[in-house]
């Protein structure tokens, strides 16, 4: 990592750069722009190079993460230090100048991982680094002890149905994207029980990292019996399956005290910037202040709450208060319920055909290069030119699929447009639900260009003249 000096620094020279950047195209762009029927975008270009030179000038957006993920911590749901995380976001959304801040009452399952451990127990005894899965059931005292069954995909499961029970079977399934390989994480225990399994690993969906297990949720289908599942490190995953092919028989005891207690009160918090003409009409933006229960949730995602957050704070500092709402929610319970989500749709179900955009940034806060975007052509052209304001931060990519777990709730009922920040991720899966979730893995720089992108897509977009189709 640089030093600070270095940063602080280089934000300063980036900030100059943009202003400069931002300035000349103001000066050259009009004619080629209003071609294209954007004329009223040429309004935008000194807010958003103002919001850009603001948010990118220090490091506050990081500072403040720091304080969320040092200070508190990881924000499991049900978890004291959530409800502390809640507490603190109140009292400083209201110290930054936010309007009509509070918390809406969310109920959210309470899971419990408490101690656990994974043993070969032969041929040699060996610790097996792991982590249990979220909403997993635990074992009995004494653990299950089982010989294990290495399968390397759902078909090769199959294959081998009949050698399946009574054993504990590893998923050792070689991480391709997240969105393929964590099939294996969500529904790999049920697969496996149905098949008549007693417990079931899975090897971290993550790209190998430094021996470190990735935790996440699973999914019990109603038609399975449950049993207990956890994550292994992709280098005893490895280890694992070379001992198998060397022929040797592998035996497992698992020991997982997980459980699930009675459900508890948490909250959604909301801040708002109220519109000046039109303050029932209303841009969210936000990121889920839950997080698992190692690491300190900084990437996954207190970044993203932060980011979003800062939107509203750099407006009010920079007094631009635009014609509509803009109203930041941090949410809770994304990780193993998304019943923040859930709520936020049933208590604004009346208001939702007023809510003009949705922006979810759950994605980590590294180099930010665009959004993705679900919602009509129209608005899609709309946003596109907006995002071209973000050209000199490099974050003016529009591709497709926007939303998040957050939103998709309320963006579903209420066909409501939706943006996810799209950002350099090529490191985010590497510590992504593993106790490395921490913010030193954060460019303070980075993550203050995404706190950029967020402000001037959701400032323009709430103070556009024609509302986004
Ligand atoms: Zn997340």
């Amino acid at each position: 990592m640089e030093n600070w000096r270095l940063k602080i620094a280089r934000a300063a020279v980036f900030n100059s750069t943009v202003a400069l950047t931002l300035a000349l195209s103001l000066a050259t762009s009009g004619s080629v722009t209003a071609q294209d029927g954007s004329a009223w975008l040429e309004a935008y270009r000194l807010p958003a190079a103002r919001l850009i030179g603001e948010a990118t000038s220090d490091t506050f957006a990081w500072r403040r993460l720091t304080v969320l993920t040092d200070s508190i911590g990881a924000r499991l749901s049900g978890s004291a230090q959530l409800d502390r995380a809640i507490e603190w976001a109140v009292a400083e959304m209201r110290r930054d100048g936010l309007e009509n801040v509070h918390t809406e009452p969310v109920t959210v399952p309470r899971w419990v991982r408490g101690s656990e451990s994974a043993d070969l127990v032969e041929p040699a005894r060996q610790p097996v680094v792991m982590l249990g899965l979220g909403n997993s059931i635990g074992t009995t005292p004494d653990g299950v002890q089982a010989e294990l069954l290495i399968v390397r995909s759902f078909n090769d499961l199959t294959a081998n149905a009949q050698k399946v029970p009574g054993r504990i079977v590893l998923f050792n399934v070689d991480y391709t994207a997240y969105e393929e390989t964590v099939a294996y994480r969500s529904d790999g225990p049920s697969r496996a029980a149905r098949l008549g399994a007693v417990a079931t690993l899975v090897r971290s969906v993550g790209p190998p990292g430094l021996r470190t297990p990735h935790t996440g949720a699973l999914q019990y289908a109603s038609d399975a019996p449950q049993i207990p599942a956890a994550a292994i490190a992709t280098e005893d995953a490895d280890r694992l399956q070379r001992m198998a092919e060397r022929g040797l028989r592998l035996v497992v005891r698992l020991k997982m005290e997980a459980h699930f207690e009675a459900d508890v009160e948490s909250a959604n918090v909301v801040g708002e910037l109220r519109g000046r003409e039109r303050p029932d009409e209303v841009v969210v933006v936000g990121g889920h202040l839950d997080s698992w229960d190692v690491g300190t949730g900084a990437s996954d995602d207190g970044g993203g709450c932060i980011v979003t957050w800062e939107a509203l704070r750099i407006m009010k500092k920079l007094n631009l208060r635009p014609r509509r709402t803009i109203r930041v929610v941090l949410w809770t319970n994304e990780e193993n319920g998304t019943r923040g989500g859930i709520a936020y749709r049933d208590r604004h179900r009346s208001e939702l055909s007023k809510h003009v955009l949705m922006l979810e940034s759950d994605n980590g806060v590294a180099r930010p290069l665009g959004f993705g975007f679900s919602g009509s052509e129209p608005a899609r052209q709309t946003l596109r030119l907006v995002a071209g304001l973000l050209r000199g931060i490099g974050a003016d990519a529009m591709m497709s699929g926007g939303g998040g777990a957050d939103t998709s709730p309320s963006v579903r009922e209420g066909r409501i447009p939706s943006l996810s920040l799209v950002v350099d991720d090529s490191k985010y899966f590497l510590v992504h639900h593993t106790h490395a979730d921490t913010p030193d893995k954060i460019d303070p720089l980075e993550m203050a260009k995404c706190a950029a992108a967020v402000a001037v897509m959701a400032y323009v977009v709430a103070d556009m003249p024609e509302r986004l189709q």
